[in-house]
């Protein structure tokens, strides 16, 4: 019998920048690998939420996107903090990431307002945060990826940083924080798409939902030459300039 998982794409007309579909295409992709069925779902303003969401993932978007989509975001909310204290894992990347903070103020001063699952909040600068990022984190090792934001985050007391920048930005030009982590909810900066980069990060997202949905252990990835192709993939980027 196939065993399904669901992913929920949040706002992929608007939110959809640097390759941040390239995350789901990877969910995908490694689902099957486990031999999983995966089913994705792309979740836009005024559709109807699915019903199964194993695994949420959102992405990058200009000021204008987040403009677009904050009265529908706000709108499921309160669902959006049910899955997170249900445990549901969720990526999201950037702009959505500012808006799971509490608030994004543009440099012009004008406040979108975000859902606070995250206790974090960003201002927007005359600075523009962007190039190739290596982070270091305890549970993912390291995460390397690609920048590019004006916005700025800083984390309140309930949020842990989800990596330690060793070289790039990250968060803002100060406190070398990247990202942001509560329960099994990660938010970062990263692009490239940041999972094909970053499997232990894709695994992360698969074997929370598979344990939470089947009670099932992640084997090993069905596809040896894939990770050696990643690995080279991780080093060319560390090697890369910023
Ligand atoms: N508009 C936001 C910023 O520049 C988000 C950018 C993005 O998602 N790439 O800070």
């Amino acid at each position: 019998m196939s065993r399904d998982v669901h992913v929920v794409q949040l706002y992929p007309r608007d939110m959809n920048i640097y390759g941040d579909y390239g995350n789901a295409l990877t969910l995908q992709r490694r689902l099957e690998w486990y031999g999983y069925e995966p089913v994705i779902h792309s979740y836009n303003p005024g559709d109807a939420f699915p019903e199964q969401a194993d695994i949420l993932i959102g992405g990058g978007g200009r000021d204008s996107g987040q403009d677009r989509i904050q009265t529908d975001l706000l709108g499921i909310g309160d669902r959006l903090h049910r899955l997170a204290e249900d445990d549901v894992p969720m990526l999201m990347i950037c702009g959505l990431y500012q808006l799971f903070g509490h608030y994004f103020e543009t440099r012009e001063g004008a406040r979108i307002p975000g859902i606070g699952l995250l206790d974090v909040t960003t201002y927007g600068t005359d600075r523009r945060l962007i190039g190739n990022i290596v982070t270091e984190s305890e549970e993912f090792g390291r995460i390397v990826g690609y920048e590019n934001h004006s916005g700025q985050t800083w984390l309140g007391r309930d949020a842990q940083p989800l990596a330690t920048v060793t070289s790039g930005a990250g968060n803002n030009d100060q406190d070398a924080h990247e990202g942001a982590r509560h329960r099994n909810v990660l938010a970062s900066y990263l692009h490239g798409s940041l999972l094909p980069k970053n499997p232990a990060i894709a695994d992360f997202l698969i074997g929370t939902a598979v344990r939470r949905k089947y009670g099932a252990e992640l084997g090993a990835v069905d596809h040896p030459s894939v990770e050696t192709l990643t690995q080279r993939a991780r080093e060319a980027a560390v090697a890369r300039p910023r």
